[in-house]
């Protein structure tokens, strides 16, 4: 994923990057093909690039525990300057990386993969209502209810129950 940047005028581009994430190394719980849109704007002294990957995953819910596929999109911003001096707007906001004036390319693999493995899900559900798994039995109730019932002594019942265990 590498961008060739000498002789690059002043002005915005746009790049497209697809292919396996085995090129990049991108690995679990990723898998199949990644797309990477990438909008670079270069200045005298810098250039701003940002960056949308998205990528299938395989996980699984943590609420039913069944395996499912969702495409994960992570997006990052990175600046890279030809100069030391960081612009104050820019300071707090974005990543900075510093270039050689020289430089002849970057590559943003690295920071694509950091990125997308940022953006993958802390909780993992197989859909936003997810109705997770039976307590009882452990029927996934997304599939029906469960016919369950907890069997329920009449409390006018207990004591006597008491007097009879004893
Ligand atoms: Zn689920
Ligand atoms: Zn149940």
């Amino acid at each position: 994923m590498k961008i060739k940047i000498s002789n690059l005028a002043n002005g915005t581009y746009d790049y497209l990057f697809e292919g396996n994430i085995d090129e990049i190394k991108i690995t679990e719980p990723y898998c199949g093909k990644y797309k990477t849109e990438v909008v670079l704007t270069k200045f005298d002294n810098q250039m701003i690039l940002d960056a949308e990957t998205s990528i299938e995953a395989n996980l699984v819910c943590d609420r039913c525990a069944i395996a499912f596929k969702k495409e994960i999109s992570s997006r990052y911003r990175m600046v890279y300057l030809f100069e030391s001096e960081i612009p104050d707007s820019e300071k707090d906001k974005t990543e900075v990386n510093y270039l050689h004036p020289d430089s002849e390319k970057i590559d943003i693999s690295e920071d694509v993969k950091d990125y997308a493995l940022l953006a993958v899900p802390m909780k993992k559900l197989c859909r936003e209502d997810c109705k997770g798994l039976c307590y009882h039995c452990g029927k996934n109730l997304n599939e029906g209810e469960c016919n369950y019932v907890v069997e329920k002594i009449d409390p006018r019942w207990e004591p006597l129950l008491k007097l009879k265990n004893k």
